[in-house]
C-alpha cells in the first residue's frame, strides 16, 4: 500500500485526503498533518469582525475528522526533503510515497515597517477578533484599508469588507462621520477580470468609497497616522486596515521547492520538479488567484493524477483553474446584491456550481459539524458570484 503524506490541512489538504479515501481507500494509506487543531474558512473571518460569529462559533476542529484510510496528525513542519520525501516535524518523521505539499500563505507582518504596531487586519481569526473591538470604539474618521503586497488572498476581499464596514456604520447611524478609503498596488480591484473590477469600482462609487490604484504602501506611520508610499506621498488615516503581504510558510521556503517565494508545478496536475512531489492551493505558483475554490479544485486533479498514476494510467482530465467565489455585498441602504458580477457565458454554470461547492464541505467532516458550518445557500441572495478561468 502506498503512503501519501499531506502537508497542510487547509482547502487543498482536506480535499484531497477526502478524495484519496473515497476513491483509493484500498490503495493509498494518508498521513495528514496540520499544525492546528481545527480548520477555518476565510470568510469566517468576516463573520468574527463584525460580531455575527465568536471565534469558537467558526472553528471546525480536526478531531471531527472521519475518513477511511486516513490519519490526522497535529503536528508543525519544520523540514521537507522533496528529494527523499522525507518530511520532520515536531513530534516526528514520516517517509513518502507520494507527498503533498498544501501549506498554505503565511503573512510577513514585518515586511511593512509599522504595521504590526499601528494597523489591524482581519485575515486571521485573531486580527479579526482584535479589529471587531477596534471598530466597536470607531465613532468618527478615516478608515482606510491598503493591500500590502500582491499575491494575497481571495482578491475580492478588501473590497467586501470595506462594502460590509460601509454597512457596520449605515447601522449604527455613523456613516456620515466616517470615510472609508482603499488603497493597493494594482491598477484595478481584481485586475485579472475587468469585469469583476468594474462592478467592485461601481459598487465602491455606490457606497462613496474610494480605491486609490497602483499605490505601494512602504511603512506604516505611527507618529504621523499616514502610510508612506512608494511614489512618495502619504495617505493619512484614523483607522488601518492592512491586507497583510503573503509569503510561503519558511518551511517551505529552506526546501527548496519554492521558486520566487512560490513553489512552481505543471498546470495540468500540480506536479513540481520533484518526482512524485505535488503541491496544490495557495502555495502553488500558478497566475490565478489565491482562493479556497481553486485549491480545492486542484487538490481533485491531484487526487486525479495520482489515481491515474497508480493504476498505470493518464490524467484525462486536466486542472482548468475555474471555479466560483461568493462575495458578501451586504444589504444596507442603497445596495444592490443581487445578479451576477460575470455576465459571461459561463457564469450562469458557475453559479450553479456554487451550491454543490457549499455542501461537498460535508465530505471532510462528520455531518452534524459540517451542518453547523455551511453557510446557508439561502444567503446567496445577498451575495453575487464570480469566476476566473484561466
Ligand atoms: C478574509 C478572507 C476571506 C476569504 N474568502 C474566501 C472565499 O469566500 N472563497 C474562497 O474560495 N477563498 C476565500 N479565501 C481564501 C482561502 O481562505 C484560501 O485561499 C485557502 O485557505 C487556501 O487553501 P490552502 O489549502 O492552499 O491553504 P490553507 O487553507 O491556508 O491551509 C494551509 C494549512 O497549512 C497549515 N500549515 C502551515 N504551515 C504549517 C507547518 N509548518 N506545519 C504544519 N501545518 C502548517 C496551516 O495551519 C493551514 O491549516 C479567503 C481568505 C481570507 C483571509
Amino acid at each position: 500500500m502506498k503512503h501519501v503524506v499531506i502537508l497542510g490541512a487547509g482547502f487543498a489538504g482536506l480535499e484531497l485526503a477526502t478524495r484519496l479515501s473515497e476513491s483509493l481507500e484500498d490503495e493509498v494509506r494518508t498521513t495528514l498533518i496540520d499544525q492546528s487543531d481545527s480548520f477555518t474558512f476565510g470568510f469566517s473571518k468576516l463573520d468574527v469582525l463584525f460580531g455575527r460569529k465568536t471565534k469558537e462559533d467558526v472553528l471546525v476542529h480536526y478531531s471531527d475528522i472521519s475518513k477511511d484510510g486516513v490519519e490526522f496528525r497535529q503536528e508543525r513542519v519544520t523540514e521537507i526533503d522533496p528529494e527523499t520525501r522525507r518530511v520532520t516535524t515536531d513530534d516526528g518523521s514520516y517517509d513518502a510515497d507520494i507527498l503533498v505539499v498544501a501549506l498554505g500563505a503565511d503573512y510577513d507582518f514585518a515586511a511593512t515597517p509599522g504595521f504590526a504596531e499601528g494597523g489591524v487586519e482581519y485575515y486571521s481569526v485573531a486580527g479579526a477578533e482584535h479589529m471587531g473591538k477596534a471598530l466597536a470604539d470607531f465613532d468618527s474618521g478615516t478608515i482606510l484599508i491598503g493591500i500590502l503586497g500582491h499575491p494575497f488572498k481571495c482578491p475580492p476581499a478588501p473590497f467586501e469588507a470595506a462594502v460590509l464596514l460601509h454597512d457596520h456604520f449605515l447601522d449604527r447611524g455613523i456613516r456620515d462621520a466616517v470615510e472609508i478609503r482603499t488603497v493597493g498596488p494594482m491598477a484595478a480591484p481584481v485586475p485579472i477580470t475587468k469585469e469583476l473590477s468594474r462592478t467592485i469600482l461601481d459598487l465602491l462609487n455606490e457606497c462613496g468609497i474610494e480605491y486609490i490604484p497602483n499605490q505601494q504602501i512602504v511603512e506604516v506611520d505611527r507618529d504621523e497616522d499616514a502610510v508612506r508610499l512608494a511614489s512618495g506621498g502619504s495617505i493619512p488615516y484614523d483607522l488601518f486596515v492592512g491586507i497583510p503581504v503573503h509569503r510561503a510558510p519558511d518551511v517551505v521556503a529552506r526546501s527548496g521547492l519554492a521558486v520566487n517565494g512560490w513553489v512552481p508545478v505543471e498546470r495540468h496536475n500540480l506536479a513540481t520538479r520533484f518526482p512524485n512531489v505535488y503541491a496544490v492551493g495557495d502555495i502553488a505558483a500558478l497566475p490565478m488567484a489565491k482562493a479556497g475554490v481553486f485549491a480545492e479544485a486542484a487538490a481533485r486533479v491531484v487526487a486525479d493524477d495520482i489515481a491515474a498514476r497508480l493504476r498505470g494510467d493518464v490524467l484525462h482530465r486536466s486542472y482548468e483553474g475555474a471555479g466560483t467565489c461568493y462575495i458578501e455585498l451586504g444589504g444596507g441602504n442603497g445596495r444592490h446584491g443581487r445578479g451576477q458580477l460575470l455576465r459571461r457565458p459561463d457564469a450562469d454554470r458557475a453559479t450553479r456550481r456554487a451550491i454543490p461547492r457549499a455542501c461537498r464541505r460535508q465530505g471532510h467532516f462528520r455531518s452534524d459539524t459540517a451542518r453547523a458550518m455551511v453557510r446557508p445557500v439561502t444567503e446567496s441572495k445577498r451575495r453575487s458570484t464570480w469566476a476566473h478561468r484561466r
